[in-house]
């Protein structure tokens, strides 16, 4: 997503792109995530800026580029399931009883949602249509200028793709390029979901529950009825290390199970709904959960775009916006984007990241 966003910005300049992508656009977060769009919660922190910007672009995009991502304007509840608590305020009639909804949490204003994989894919083709290119094949390093002070392009497989600027913008696997350029530490953070056939009953409400399971753990379930009759649920997060290959992601053990039983007590619709897709996904985090968005200190031409932790899709357009202002005026004006720096962070050891790779 945020390549894509970055190509889409950057031809709109008329600049030539080149998205290089290992496994199949948006086959990991970008794909399988929520696509929850928020105008006002990241309000009070650095990322205020990012995502009041974004969601604005969000909303314009429909009108500037071509096909259907399933944008659409939502209202917002939260609550609980199995904690116990009385007096619910909302009575959202799909679903099961003892679910409190208690409080609304945005407005048609204030909240919506894309289809992430069919949005990545739009931006895609609409970066295509101005003449940029998306590339099947792995990046295996960087290549530097003579000297070694300026990037000038990548090697795909053996092959070198040159190139006036780089970004580095692989989500979690933004680590493996620690060992090519001088980067900050990027963190995976798991997350688990399903995909049921709901129909079109389910009426264009988010809900953010609590919800307690058999074991008295809590888990805080997310669940996006989407325009396309189906119904998104994320919950279940855990830490463990991701796989140098995107396509080797894969559920936790049990994680699927859990989610599934969690989701037939908060609804009806949704125990008895066909499952279209059972997955799991990594964010992508920084050491202080913050994007890292921004030219990479020592080797001019290559920047850095990831870290956007669970807020990705919605911050997708202005860092692509953002980034275009960089690398084509020097310096990005629609944002402020000095809070995401890599610079703030001293590069991650090769060595380290070695030795990680080694368990892996
Ligand atoms: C369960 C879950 C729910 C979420 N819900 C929401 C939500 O509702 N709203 C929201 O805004 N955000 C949400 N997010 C966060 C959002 O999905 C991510 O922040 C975002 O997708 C990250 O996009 P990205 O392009 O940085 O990374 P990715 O989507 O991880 O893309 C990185 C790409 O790099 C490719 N790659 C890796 N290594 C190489 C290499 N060597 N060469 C070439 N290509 C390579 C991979 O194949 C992959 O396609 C959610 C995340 C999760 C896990």
């Amino acid at each position: 997503m945020i390549g894509a966003s970055i190509a889409y910005f950057l031809s709109r300049r008329g600049v030539t792109t080149t998205v290089i992508e290992s496994t199949g656009l948006a086959c990991a977060a970008s794909g399988k995530s929520g696509g929850f769009l928020a105008l006002d919660w990241c309000d009070g922190t650095p990322l205020q800026m990012l995502a009041r910007r974004s969601f604005a672009l969000h909303s314009r995009l429909v009108d500037e580029i071509d096909g259907n991502w399933g944008y659409r304007r939502l209202t917002t509840y939260g609550g609980s399931a199995g904690l116990g608590q009385r007096g619910a305020a909302y009575d959202i009639g799909w679903l099961s009883a003892g679910v409190n909804v208690n409080h609304r949490l945005g407005s048609t204003d204030t909240t919506a949602q894309v289809h992430p994989e069919k949005f990545t894919a739009a931006m895609m083709q609409a970066a295509e249509a101005q003449g940029a290119k998306l590339r099947l094949g792995r990046v295996t390093r960087v290549v530097r200028r003579k000297g070694g002070a300026a990037a000038a392009g990548v090697e795909v497989e053996g092959e070198v793709v040159e190139g006036e600027a780089v970004v580095i913008a692989m989500g979690p696997w933004s680590i493996l390029a620690a060992e090519w350029l001088p980067l900050p530490a990027v963190f995976g953070l798991k997350g688990h979901s399903l995909l049921f056939e709901t129909g079109r009953e389910v009426p264009a409400e988010a809900l953010f529950l609590e919800c307690r399971e058999a074991s008295g753990a809590v888990q805080t379930p997310e669940l996006f009825p989407r325009g396309d009759g189906t119904t998104y649920v994320c919950a279940i997060s855990s830490e463990s290390l991701v796989p140098v290959d995107p396509a080797r992601v894969a559920p936790d053990p049990g994680a699927i199970d859990r989610l599934r039983v969690m989701c037939s007590e908060i609804s009806p619709a949704l125990a008895t709904a066909k499952i279209l897709a059972r997955q799991a996904c990594y964010r992508p985090v920084a050491p202080d959960g913050l994007p890292l968005i921004g030219p990479i200190i020592g080797v001019e031409g290559a920047y850095i775009a990831t870290g956007h932790s669970v807020w990705g899709i919605l911050n997708a357009p202005a860092t692509g916006e953002a980034v275009a202002e960089l690398i084509v005026d020097g310096t990005a004006r629609s944002v402020d984007l000095s809070p995401f720096a890599p610079a703030r962070f001293p590069p991650f050891d090769p060595a380290r990241l070695n030795r990680i790779l080694a368990k892996n």
